[in-house]
């Protein structure tokens, strides 16, 4: 019924800069590492990764912005580090 996966308007996706370096970002996905296992195998966590949540990715900083219901939260505090 819902989708899983929200996309951003194509306007709105086109004026999306990072706010720390104002470089563009890349479409990603993150497959629910908050709560996963840290003993899950690459394997279990593909089979279970049915919350995937969509993110726009920096990889100049390193970083991954979230995207809530389609909106993307540009900011840096928020942001999930991607370096490690
Ligand atoms: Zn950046």
């Amino acid at each position: 019924m819902s989708q899983s996966q929200q996309t951003i308007e194509p306007w709105l996706r086109g004026i999306l800069r990072c706010p720390q370096c104002k470089g563009e970002l890349v479409d990603a996905v993150h497959a629910a590492g908050e709560h996963a296992d840290p003993s899950a195998t690459a394997e279990t966590a593909a089979t279970t990764a049915t919350t995937a949540t969509a993110e726009l990715r920096c990889d100049a900083c390193h970083l991954a912005y979230p995207v809530e219901g389609g909106v993307p939260v540009l900011l840096v505090d928020l942001a999930r580090r991607t370096d490690g």
